[in-house]
């Protein structure tokens, strides 16, 4: 970090200034002019904010040479992570999809969608228990039920199960889930963020409707500090001036989230599109700008889903999507396994 500090500040103020730093055990490199003072600072700045030191008195100009995260950052950890979730491995080479309803709606149709699922290929369940809907009136989840059938459907199917928690308090209800899902609108719900920090349990990360990669990375950095490494991120879509899609997919955040982490990626087309056909030209894109694995919304009836039906595929249209699915992560080097 580059600190430009005010012209013709005493020298009493920078060396003050200097000792606070170096008391945060930082290394500090003083160029002085004859009317300015520019401090570098050397070390782990992560903790430091731009702002606060903006704010000071003696100071002009900030600038960070360094990302403010340092777990989820690829300069400390140059190899790729591989988050292993019984076996099923994502990243460095693994591709994993996910798929199921967006709602676990009753024990047959978890039970029935988590058969079919497998048996085209998908290593992991997906089923939302605890539904974030922007309507309260709307269909709010099976909540505990909704996991009891996940874990039915987990032991008749085999398939680890991925669900979203919205409150840390519920955390007792996630002991035999395999995978947390942080959904995109609590992504900066620093508290929850927190407490998955101390779960011994991957956490797969959605991006926030309009949150930056920076933020991203720093919502992953939060569950990191904490002590849990084991963090999947995933691209579902930000929100733009674009309506003729639900969400926009950003295609780009996937080469440059892998460039600055080394945390696995997925895409989740289902949400990032709303569309049903665009879900198998979206896979294709994700596979082929790097992504680790799909995240992918399959009903077994979705003229009846009780959310984001015209996003669900049908058992049968995913089976077509994982056909080319496969294809394509061979023809990219990556392992299904
Ligand atoms: C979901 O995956 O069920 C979901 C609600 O997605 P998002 O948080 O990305 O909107
Ligand atoms: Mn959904």
């Amino acid at each position: 970090m580059i600190i430009v500090l005010k012209k013709d500040t005493a020298p009493d103020k920078v060396n003050e200034m200097i000792r606070r730093f170096e008391e945060m055990d930082l290394q500090v490199q003083e160029i002085r002019g004859v009317h300015e003072t520019i401090l570098g600072l050397i070390g782990d700045t992560s903790r430091l904010d731009t702002d606060d030191i903006k704010s000071m008195n003696i100071v002009a100009e900030v600038k960070r040479i360094q990302e403010p995260y340092k777990n989820a950052n690829r300069k400390f950890h140059p190899d790729d992570t591989i988050v292993d979730v019984s076996g099923r491995k994502i990243g460095g080479g693994h591709f994993q999809v996910i798929a199921g309803p967006c709602s676990v709606e009753s024990r047959e149709q978890m039970t029935a969608v988590a058969a079919a699922v497998k048996a085209s290929g998908a290593g992991l369940m997906r089923g939302g228990a605890f539904k974030p809907r922007t309507s309260p009136y709307a269909f709010q989840g099976l909540r505990a039920e909704g996991i009891e059938y996940l874990l039915e459907a987990k032991k008749t199917s085999g398939l680890p199960i991925v669900t979203e928690i919205m409150n840390a308090a519920h955390l007792p209800l996630f002991e035999n889930v395999d995978v947390i899902q942080v959904g995109a609108r609590n992504m900066q719900n620093f508290e929850l963020l927190k407490e998955l920090g101390k779960v011994n349990k991957p956490i797969l990360l959605k991006r926030g409707l309009a949150n930056t990669i920076e933020e991203l990375l720093m919502s992953a950095e939060y569950i990191m500090a904490g002590g849990n490494k084991n963090v999947i991120l995933c691209e579902r879509g930000i929100r733009t001036f674009e309506t003729a899609t639900r969400n926009t997919l950003d295609i780009s955040a996937i080469p440059i989230i892998k460039k600055q982490s080394h945390l696995p990626v997925i895409v989740d087309p289902s949400h990032a599109s709303g569309i049903r056909w665009m879900v198998h030209p979206l896979s294709m894109a994700a596979i082929a700008v790097g992504a680790d694995g799909l995240i992918i919304e399959v009903h077994d009836h979705p003229e009846e889903a009780l959310c984001d039906g015209a996003q669900s595929l049908t058992p049968d249209q995913f089976d077509e999507v994982m056909q080319d699915v496969k294809r394509t992560v061979t023809f990219f080097g990556k392992q299904m396994d």
